[in-house]
């Protein structure tokens, strides 16, 4: 069987082909600049030369109809023809308070995402509209929402609710959703089965540590706290997103500053993080760690208050469970920078971790338990695979 997994953001759509049947990758890609001049598509086949499309896009409908192109291409497609997709996954940023799981999209689907374009408003009418063309375009074929913010449904109301006036939740639906979700699922459910947890020890704690950055408790897979909230904003220090700060910080900036609050979102959200404590160096973790080794002091700053910030939230989530019986790290930070894992650690030691720091700095992007067999609390790296989630969600509930 095979499933087209389709991420669609507002100016791009990154797509891959897995067979189910191995749950191997045929083909993946990337179309950019829709809607913008300049776009393209670059379509990659292991083993094969990218395959470059330089054509308009004016709307996701017609990068969705060159996607389907480069599939069937003769020369660097891999199906003969569009027939051979069994069905399609669609990761979908905000499904609102209405579905705590993955769903087959019917009009009522479409409805509720379309009901969210105000929670997410960049992301929820590209996931619309990546769903809308790939029903115009393979008619008749199974189209499967995968929600970012299902994981965090299962959230009790003490750890979603915000203390503001009851109304504006009834009103609005103002609550900690969470993201990352499909991420926090996958990872935490791997972790369960890597580690073969008993029923009863399955508290996990994972930390997707990446561009976006974000902590999930979970018990026996359901989430029981996630640090992001209404909008992927709150929470630990990000690339170049704040993380959780002070309201007041906003109206502040909005009267000193002759700021909208829109553009003090948009300042929180793409020029903050360790980008603006770096100096505006970089949001990358590559750039800052070299920085810093270099003696950049601003560059020290920035990656000492990522360390705090998410070392902060894990001990927070160690007391919302109790304990925890396994922290795993994933995301491209957590998967490979040894340095930022062993610094987060180091500051758990009261909860009884130990890592096994050889085998720490050995582990890149892999599977792999980095904890010594004494330690209270086994940890491991387990890398993220939201696209192979959409896909296991896709062929579940299809058909
Ligand atoms: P996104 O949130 O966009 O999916 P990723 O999970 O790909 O982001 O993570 C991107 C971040 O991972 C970047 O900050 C990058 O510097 C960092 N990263 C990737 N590889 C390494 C590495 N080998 N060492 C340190 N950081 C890395």
């Amino acid at each position: 069987m095979k499933v087209l997994v389709i991420n669609a953001g507002s100016s791009s759509l990154k797509y891959q082909l897995i067979d189910m049947d191995n749950e191997s990758v045929i083909a993946k890609g990337l179309c950019e600049r829709i809607g913008i001049e300049g776009s393209k598509l670059t379509h990659k086949v292991p083993g094969k030369e990218d395959y470059v499309i330089e054509e308009a896009m004016p709307s996701h409908k017609k990068a969705i109809e060159l996607v389907l192109k480069a599939l069937v291409d003769p020369e660097h497609g891999v199906v003969a023809s569009a027939d051979e997709i069994d069905a399609i996954g669609h990761r979908v940023l905000h499904g609102g308070s209405t579905y705590t799981e993955s769903i087959k999209v019917d009009e009522d689907v479409k409805r509720v995402i379309r009901e969210c374009f105000d929670l997410g408003p960049l992301h929820n009418p590209a996931n619309l509209m990546g769903i809308e063309a790939c029903e115009a375009a393979m008619p008749g074929k199974p189209n499967v929402a995968v929600f970012d913010t299902s994981f965090g449904m299962s959230l009790k109301p003490y750890a979603y609710r915000y203390a503001i006036p009851e109304e504006y939740y009834n009103k609005y639906k103002i609550r900690r959703y969470g993201f990352h979700g499909t991420s926090h699922n996958f990872v935490s459910h791997e972790t369960i089965k890597y580690a073969n947890l008993p029923e009863g020890h399955q508290r996990v704690i994972v930390c997707h540590l990446g561009n976006g950055s974000s902590i999930s408790a979970s018990v026996s897979g359901k989430a029981v706290d996630t640090s992001m909230g209404l909008t992927p904003l709150e929470g630990v220090v990000m690339g170049t997103r704040s993380g959780s700060i002070d309201p007041a910080v906003v109206q502040f900036l909005c009267d000193h500053e002759k700021l909208s609050a829109d553009e003090v979102l948009t300042i929180l959200n793409k020029k903050s993080g360790v980008y603006a404590l770096s100096g505006n160096l970089s949001s990358d973790f590559r750039d800052l760690s070299k920085a810093e080794a270099e003696g950049n002091e601003k560059a020290k700053l920035a990656l000492d208050a990522f360390r705090h910030s998410v070392s902060k939230m894990v001990g927070a989530y160690l007391a919302v469970m109790n304990g925890a019986d396994a922290i795993t790290f994933t995301g491209g930070i957590g998967e490979n920078d040894a340095e930022m894992r062993h610094s987060i650690l180091s500051h758990l030691g009261f909860a009884g971790v130990k890592i096994d720091e050889e085998k720490n700095s050995q582990i890149h992007g892999k599977r792999a338990e980095i904890s010594t067999p004494d330690s209270a609390i086994r940890v491991f790296v387990i890398p993220t695979n939201e696209e192979l989630a959409i896909a296991r969600d896709t062929v579940r509930l299809a058909f």
